[in-house]
């Protein structure tokens, strides 16, 4: 190496700076490693994607402290496999769900405090644990925990390359401001390619209509997720990799939310309780077709679809005070033709859509905590489900946009959790959180999974990095939780 190039040594490095790095890291730390954690973000931005999150999908058997009632490992695996299509890996799944009903007390030791949901939560009070003080507090706790234990953080940091020799071994990592980290082994976690708007334009391409339709995402989380480390171990070193680049958890959010980072609060929660229109003022999916928490997540892939990657939400006063509210207020009219003028819908169409849907609701006992018998007959789409007329002024409507919440394009893994090259498993190297979570999430999403896989891939990351750095073969399976 040239004397000009700063050069660092550790036992353990970790890149990333959100929750599988974090949990890699302390995981390694309490191993007895020397760790060292790149975040490619400044302090104050530090966290990723997780810093947004609020809970965690958890099984368990029984209530638990904030957990109500049941969630068998059983129905965890029946809702991923359906969310899933089928596109998921058992195993690795299985093991996800199982350490997700173990690993609480671990996270509670580096300082995470549950508490249970508030209300306008997506009725998860019996399957999500939700953190005090959101992802941000659940983020801060852990660099104060990994801090104490000694581990070095560098921030403003981005890795953008490698060194690995041709046994598929880490030898070190270089980053763009030009310094050399030297490491017995390595946990990759600097999550997926969400905010790379050049990545997610080749990927989605041009639509039949000559539109480019990622150019109207909005990216709900972090800027710092470029996809920089994925890219280039797919594409320079060959690592095996999995998924499809098109497939992401896509929310419907607010059509103003910045961006980036808009988090939380720019989604739009109301689409259950009335009916979407697209650009041309037409209804083009169920808006009831399930319960909103098991929906919610295909909602940013259907506005995607439409023209001008752009929808309406539309609702009228019977749904206020049911669904949590949006940051910004929706556009507010008095009569539903004044709406349509408002959002600069075609007058004639929206009231034609509007009137089909409202004459043709059969309303039985409107219930919107279970698949109620409210519904249509006789329209396409039908909405199956919480159909009432939109009758009763003032009436509401919000623009909607795709929001990218994170890619699942990743690396394949095993139950080790270490990347592969031509499915021969690193000795060094291993990968967790969003930048393998594809394993488990080929498609579709249930809420709460994205941050048990972190957890669980996180730990296990970390304890096989630390082993690596023995010199020690990797472990395969969860971290055994004591009971
Ligand atoms: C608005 C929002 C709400 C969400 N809510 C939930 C929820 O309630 N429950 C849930 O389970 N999931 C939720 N998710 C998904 C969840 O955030 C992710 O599944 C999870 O946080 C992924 O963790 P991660 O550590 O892999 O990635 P991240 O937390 O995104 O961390 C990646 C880190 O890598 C850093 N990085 C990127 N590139 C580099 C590089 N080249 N060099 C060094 N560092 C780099 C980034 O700065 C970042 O710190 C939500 C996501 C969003 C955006």
């Amino acid at each position: 190496m040239s004397g000009a190039t700063p050069s660092f040594d550790t036992d353990v490095l970790v890149i990333g700076g959100g929750n599988a790095a974090l949990c890699a890291a302390i995981m390694a730390a309490e191993a007895g490693s020397r760790v060292t954690l790149l975040e490619s973000a400044p302090r104050a931005w530090r966290g990723g994607n997780s810093g947004h999150t609020r809970n965690l999908r958890c099984m368990h058997d029984a209530p638990q402290d904030v957990l109500v009632e049941a969630y068998p490992e059983e129905e965890f695996w029946q809702d991923l496999l359906k969310v899933t299509g089928g596109i998921t890996n058992e195993h690795l799944a299985r093991m996800v769900i199982r350490a997700s009903s173990t690993c609480r007390n671990w996270m509670r030791k580096h300082g995470v405090i549950f508490q249970p949901p508030l209300s306008g939560a997506l009725h998860v009070a019996r399957t999500n644990a939700f953190f005090m003080g959101g992802g941000t507090a659940l983020v801060n706790a852990y660099f104060r925990s990994a801090e104490k234990l000694g581990v070095q953080i560098h921030y403003e940091t981005p890795v953008d390359r490698l060194e690995i020799d041709e046994h598929g071994t880490f030898q070190a990592a270089l980053t763009t401001n030009g310094k050399r980290f030297t490491a017995k082994s390595c946990v990759l976690a600097a999550g997926g390619f969400e905010s790379n708007r050049e990545w997610l334009r080749e990927a989605w391409g041009q639509n039949e209509r000559g539109e480019w339709p990622s150019d109207n995402f909005l990216i709900r989380g972090t800027a710092f997720n470029k996809g920089v480390l994925l890219k280039h171990m797919l594409d320079e070193h060959k690592a095996d990799g999995i998924g499809d680049p098109t497939q992401a958890h896509m929310v419907a959010i607010d059509a103003r939310a910045p961006l980036y980072d808009g988090g939380i609060c720019t989604r739009i929660d109301c689409v259950s309780l009335g009916v979407v229109v697209n650009r041309e003022a037409k209804r083009f999916y169920d808006e009831g077709e399930d319960f909103w928490p098991k929906r919610y997540a295909i909602w940013g892939r259907l506005v995607a679809m439409q023209p001008g990657q752009i929808a309406y939400s539309i609702i009228d006063s019977k749904a206020i005070g049911r669904f949590m509210p949006p940051v910004f207020p929706g556009v507010k009219a008095n009569s539903l033709e004044e709406l349509a003028d408002k959002l600069e819908l075609d007058r004639a169409t929206f009231m034609q859509s509007l009137t089909e849907y409202n004459d043709n609701c059969h309303v039985g006992h409107f219930d919107h905590t279970a698949l109620d018998d409210c519904h249509t007959e006789g329209i396409t789409p039908a909405k199956t489900h919480w159909a009432r007329p939109i009758d009763t002024a003032p009436f509401y409507g919000y623009a909607l946009r795709p929001g990218v919440t994170f890619t699942y394009l990743g690396l394949k893994v095993d139950d080790t959790s270490a990347v592969r090259f031509n499915d021969r498993a690193s000795r060094n190297l291993f990968v967790a959180g969003e930048m393998m979570a594809g394993n488990v999430l080929g498609k579709g999403y249930t809420a709460g999974v994205g941050m048990s896989i972190g957890t669980a891939f996180g730990r296990i990351a970390g304890r096989n990095a630390a082993l690596a750095a023995q010199g020690k073969p990797a472990v395969a399976g969860a971290v055994k939780d004591e009971a």
